[in-house]
C-alpha cells in the first residue's frame, strides 16, 4: 500500500466521505450477506445427515463450524456498527471519531474476511475453508470498495482514533437513553476519580481492591443493577450492566468484573433458585454484603462445560464436592459460590450437571481460602 497516499488523507475529508458513501457501506453488507449464505449452505451440506445437523459430522467439521461463527460475528458486528453510526448521524451526534471507527472497522474486518480471519495465533479461517469461491468476493476488488478499504486503513484514520482516546475522548455509544447516559457519566466520573489514580498500584502490589472502594461501588449500585426491584435491586437489565462494566473496566479490569459476578449469580438464582434462596441471597447481593463468584472452569474444561469432571456426591443430608477449578475471578474474596458440578455420573454432557450455591468465609491475600477442604 502507498503510505504517502494514506498520509495525505485528511480526517475531515473522511467524515464527509463516510457520510456521502453510506450506501456503499450498505452495499458491502448486502454482498457479505450473500457470501454468508454461500458459506452456510456449504456447511449445512457438510454437517447434515437425513436433513438434520448431525452432531458427529459437526464435530468432524468443527474447524469450519467455528470459523463460520467468527465470520458471522464479523458480519453482524459490521452491520450493527453501521446502524450505530447511522442513528448517531440522524441525531446529529456523529463526529470524525465515530466516522473513523466505522470506516476502520469495515476496512479491517472486510480484509480479514476476504483473506483470513485469525481465530487464534495458529488458526486462520480462509474463505476457501468455508466453501466461498474467489468470485464471491469480487466486490472487494471493485474500485469504490477498494477505495473505502484504502481510506479506512490510512494512517490519518488510525491517528484520529488513537489521539482521541489518548485525550480521553471516547466514541458516543449511541445509547439514546437519558438514564443510561446519566449512569455512564456517573461511572465515568467515579472511574476517573477513584479507580484510575490507584489501579496501577493495586496491580503492581497484587492487592485486592480496597474495601472503601467496594463500599462506594455498592452505594453507586454496581451490585444491584441487574437484581430485580422486588428483591432489593435496581432491575435495570443488561444494557445498564454493560455500560457500568465498560466504564469500570476502562479504569481497571478487576473493578469491572466485580459487578458482573453479582449479575451472574443473581441471574442463576433468579432463574433457577427457590423462592427461599431468592429472598435470602438476592437482597444481600444487591447491597454488596454478599460478594459472589462463578465457579465453572476446570484445568481441562473451558468452553465445553458439558465435559467437566468435578463431582458432587450425596453424603447424608449434604453434598460433598470434589474437584479442581481454575480461573475463578474474585474466588478468594467472596462469600457465595455458584459451583457447577456433576451430580449424575451416568449422564454424559450437560444432563448430569447441577448448579450449587455454596457459602464460604471471605478470604484475603494472606489467607485466600479460610475454609477446611478448600485451597
Ligand atoms: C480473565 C479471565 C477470567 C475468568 N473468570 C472465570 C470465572 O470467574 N469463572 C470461571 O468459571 N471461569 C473463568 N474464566 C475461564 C473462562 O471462562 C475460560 O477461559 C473459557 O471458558 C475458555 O476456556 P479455555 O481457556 O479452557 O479455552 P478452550 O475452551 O480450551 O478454548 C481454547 C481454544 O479452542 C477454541 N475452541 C473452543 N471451543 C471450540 C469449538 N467447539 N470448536 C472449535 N474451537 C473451539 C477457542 O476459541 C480457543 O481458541 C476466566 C478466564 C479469563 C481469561
Amino acid at each position: 500500500m502507498d503510505s504517502s497516499l494514506n498520509n495525505a488523507i485528511k480526517i475531515d475529508d473522511i467524515q464527509s466521505y463516510v457520510d456521502e458513501n453510506l450506501d456503499l457501506f450498505s452495499k458491502v453488507l448486502n454482498s457479505l450477506e450473500s457470501v454468508s449464505g454461500e458459506a452456510k449452505s456449504y456447511l449445512v451440506k457438510k454437517t447434515s445427515k437425513d436433513g438434520r445437523i448431525d452432531n458427529a459430522l459437526l464435530e468432524k467439521h468443527q474447524y469450519e463450524g467455528h470459523g463460520f461463527a467468527w465470520f458471522e460475528t464479523y458480519r453482524i458486528s459490521l452491520r450493527e456498527t453501521l446502524n450505530w453510526y447511522k442513528s448517531l448521524k440522524d441525531l446529529n451526534k456523529s463526529s470524525k471519531l465515530e466516522s473513523g471507527i466505522l470506516i476502520f472497522a469495515f476496512s479491517e474486518y472486510l480484509t480479514q474476511m476476504r483473506n483470513g480471519i485469525m481465530m487464534s495465533q495458529t488458526e486462520v479461517v480462509r474463505p476457501s475453508i468455508l466453501g466461498i469461491s474467489q468470485e464471491s468476493f469480487s466486490f472487494y476488488e471493485s474500485p469504490d470498495v477498494a477505495n473505502l478499504i484504502k481510506i479506512g486503513s490510512s494512517d490519518s484514520v488510525k491517528d484520529e482514533i488513537v489521539s482521541s482516546l489518548e485525550n480521553g475522548i471516547f466514541p458516543n455509544l449511541g445509547l439514546n437513553d437519558e438514564t443510561l447516559e446519566m449512569i455512564q457519566d456517573q461511572f465515568k466520573k467515579f472511574t476517573d476519580e477513584e479507580i484510575i489514580p490507584e489501579a496501577n498500584e493495586w496491580h503492581l502490589k497484587d492487592d485486592l481492591i480496597p474495601d472503601e472502594i467496594l463500599k462506594k461501588m455498592s452505594e453507586l449500585g454496581v451490585f444491584s443493577i441487574a437484581i430485580p426491584e422486588n428483591y432489593g435491586g435496581l432491575g435495570m437489565g443488561k444494557v445498564a450492566m454493560c455500560v457500568v462494566t465498560e466504564e469500570l473496566s476502562r479504569g481497571f479490569l478487576a473493578a469491572g468484573s466485580l459487578g458482573t459476578r453479582a449479575e451472574i449469580a443473581g441471574e442463576l438464582i433468579r432463574l433457577g433458585g427457590t423462592e427461599e434462596q431468592k429472598n435470602k441471597y438476592l437482597p444481600e447481593i444487591a447491597t454488596g454484603n454478599i460478594l459472589t463468584t462463578a465457579v465453572f472452569t476446570e484445568p481441562n474444561t473451558g468452553s465445553d462445560l458439558g465435559s467437566l469432571s468435578t463431582r458432587a456426591q450425596v453424603d447424608g443430608d449434604d453434598y460433598v464436592i470434589n474437584g479442581n477449578k481454575t480461573w475463578i475471578t474474585h474466588g478468594a474474596r467472596s462469600d457465595l459460590m455458584t459451583v457447577l458440578a456433576r451430580t449424575d455420573s451416568n449422564q454424559k454432557g450437560y444432563k448430569g450437571l447441577s448448579m450449587f450455591l455454596v457459602e464460604k468465609p471471605r478470604g484475603n491475600c494472606k489467607n485466600p481460602f479460610p475454609m477446611d477442604g478448600m485451597s
